[in-house]
């Protein structure tokens, strides 16, 4: 059985909860403050007993039940930020859960089971396009059973307000869309004290997985404007509007509180650009497929989970240098290469 441990932390005026998972990130952190006589959470954790016992405890700890609690704001859909908001809803419906359009609309979709067959369609489709990029078929059918399963293990909550990018909330806090970690993702500005809760967009010590994901077609018609073929470019783009915020103090999902965003803004850029640099170099006069790419970068003896992230990792870059055209795209024997 895994053990769960869990740590309270104050900075400033914001409650910082720290709780394990049982996964790849360690921990996930929420934020809980006051603003405007309103208990405000940010991100509704894991989905486990475990874990919600911890939380409990820890809020207890500061004098607070869930029932105290007046608005939960969901930074995106994935598991380890959405986990419990269905069961908060319910232990205290006068709770405000506050979401992305894009958030609850893909939620929504996802955890309808009516919709099993097209996202399974959606999933093979996805794994087609792997293929087409290196992965062996045996690798393809793994990512259609690992599309298709997360979706079972997320809990839908309808919101009770749906929010768009600079949207305010209870005067003070701003929400800004930040598409690249997750297509829905926002971070929540306090403008008045400078502070960023982040979700995953900005980490202290990784930078977060920018990955191709399954969107369905009504949101793909609804953001027109938005480049889907260029994930990258969206993320980057986010972390400048971060910039210019002048955040003084970032509270991430994971990790460490950020005390020098502007620095570690830079430093993500920064790994970004080498990358882009690295992957460019590696295949001039040298076309390779994105998987063979990924496996010089990372390695040949990842686990699935790992070697998937590490191909949508490369593709996020080349997507992006192929559609600024510094990189070519061609198809031999039905797989894609590319080359500089
Ligand atoms: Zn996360």
């Amino acid at each position: 059985m895994y053990k769960f441990k869990s740590e309270l932390d104050k900075i400033d005026e914001v409650y910082k909860i720290k709780i394990d998972v049982p996964f790849q990130v360690k921990f996930v952190c929420v934020y809980l403050f006051k603003l405007a006589d309103q208990y405000v959470l940010i991100d509704a954790g894991f989905n486990s007993p475990a874990w919600k016992k911890k939380f409990l405890k820890e809020i207890n700890t500061i004098g607070l039940n869930i029932e105290d609690i007046d608005v939960c704001i969901i930074t995106h859909n994935h598991l380890d930020h959405i986990g419990l908001i269905q069961e908060f809803k319910q232990k205290n419906p006068n709770l405000k859960i506050v979401m992305h359009n894009i958030t609850n609309k893909i939620l929504e979709w996802e955890t309808d089971k009516s919709n099993k067959e097209e996202i399974e369609k959606e999933a093979i489709r996805v794994s087609i396009e792997m293929k087409n990029y290196g992965l062996s078929e045996e690798e393809r059918l793994r990512i259609v059973k690992f599309f298709t399963y997360w979706p079972k293990l997320r809990k839908y909550q309808t919101p009770d307000k749906i929010v768009y990018d600079g949207d305010k909330l209870l005067n003070d806090l701003e929400i800004i869309w930040t598409p690249g970690h997750s297509f829905g993702h926002i971070c929540v500005f306090d403008a008045k004290r400078k502070y960023l809760f982040s979700g995953d967009h900005i980490l202290s010590r990784i930078t977060p997985h920018i990955g191709n994901f399954i969107i369905p077609d009504f949101l793909t018609d609804e953001y027109v404007d938005y480049n889907f073929k260029n994930v990258l470019e969206h993320y980057l783009q986010s972390l400048d509007r971060i910039d210019k915020l002048n955040p003084k103090i970032i509270f991430p999902g994971h990790q460490e509180i950020i005390y020098n965003p502007h620095e570690r803004i830079n430093a993500i850029k920064e790994h970004h650009k080498n990358r882009l640099n690295d992957i460019s170099n590696v295949i001039k006069n040298n076309p390779l497929t994105p998987k063979r790419i990924s496996q010089i970068h990372f390695g040949e003896d990842l686990d699935d989970i790992n070697s998937y992230m590490a191909l949508s990792e490369v593709l996020g870059h080349l997507l992006y240098l192929e559609d600024r055209g510094k990189i070519e795209k061609f198809e031999k024997n039905g797989k894609f290469y590319y080359k500089s």
